[in-house]
């Protein structure tokens, strides 16, 4: 007789649990609902129904990499950021709500931005998945944007995701180390680099330190050399109005914003995350200086 779903969501949270996985529960019915392309609430409604053998061993085998420490969305490929369902890759980080921060405080400034020009050029470093770029591309349909990434993998990711969005036409992928390849000032400069220090990736929880990449989470020894290599040619990249956007770690706000002071930036916009931690910068040109 064939298993049921509610016998397969058993087993699986038996499992995680007995692994030492915290949210047991809570993962089994993402990984289901997932891999069976159930809602999440059907993986629990429809518990009487049968299951193949086939999907049957698709589940057992994402418990298994999820025992392994794989995150969810690592498993399933793809995650949602903003509300776009994003593929991943080897070398993509995953993209985190906190991170929608950043995509919510530069929104007004791309329409303001359009407001004024008509368009709107922004230059996402260090995209991964393409999160921030695709997301603002997707709320503001005037805007253009270049997503560099140092990363093959990551760039052909967020180009895939950019396709898949019928976002391509105006996402322009390109292959530089920050701004080693970049011609040419945009009004908007966003990032999420790599900010934690060399010594603190090796302490992170399995989930991150195994699965996602290393290049898009070791900022240096003191965690800010991107925002070094940032900085010191915003001033080249960046319209004379524009603003740059970045995410940044917990205790790097007075850090990040000395290293743009330096470059005669000034704070124009901070913001934390939803667990209180300030997370977003936003820097414009200091005129008087
Ligand atoms: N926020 C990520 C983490 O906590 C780090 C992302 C990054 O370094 N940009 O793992």
């Amino acid at each position: 007789m064939a298993e049921t779903l509610a016998s397969l969501v058993a087993e699986s949270r038996d499992r995680l649990q007995a692994g030492g996985i915290e949210h047991a529960a809570l993962d089994v019915r993402h990984l289901i609902s997932g891999l069976l392309d159930l809602s999440l609430s059907a993986v629990v409604s429809r518990g009487r129904d049968p299951v193949s053998d086939e999907d049957a061993q698709r589940i057992r085998a994402a418990v298994a990499r999820r025992l392994a420490r794989e995150p969810v969305y690592r498993i399933l490929g793809e995650r949602e950021f903003f509300g776009l369902p994003l593929r991943l890759s080897k070398e993509t980080l995953e993209p985190r709500p906190d991170t929608e921060t950043l995509v919510d405080r530069m929104i007004p400034y791309l329409r303001a931005v359009v407001a004024r020009k008509g368009g709107c050029e922004i230059m996402d470093l260090g995209t991964g998945t393409g999160a921030i770029c695709l997301a603002l591309l997707s709320e503001v349909l005037e805007a253009r944007g270049t997503a560099t990434d140092i990363s093959g993998d990551a760039l052909a990711t967020a180009t895939a995701n950019a396709v898949a969005l019928g976002l391509a036409d105006r996402f322009r992928p390109l292959l530089s180390n920050w701004y080693e390849k970049v011609d040419g000032r945009y009004d908007v400069i966003v990032s999420n680099p790599p900010y934690i220090r060399s010594s603190v990736v090796e302490e992170l929880e399995p989930e991150v330190r195994l699965h996602d990449p290393a290049a898009a989470l070791d900022g240096g020894e003191d965690g800010l050399d991107a925002y070094r290599a940032i900085a010191s040619q915003a001033g080249h990249h960046l319209e004379t109005n524009g603003v740059i956007g970045l995410e940044i770690g917990f205790d790097q706000k007075e850090a990040v914003t000395a290293l743009f002071y330096a470059e005669k930036f000034r704070l124009r916009e901070e913001a934390k995350d939803l667990g209180g931690n300030d997370r977003v910068l936003i820097f414009e040109r200091d005129t008087n200086r």
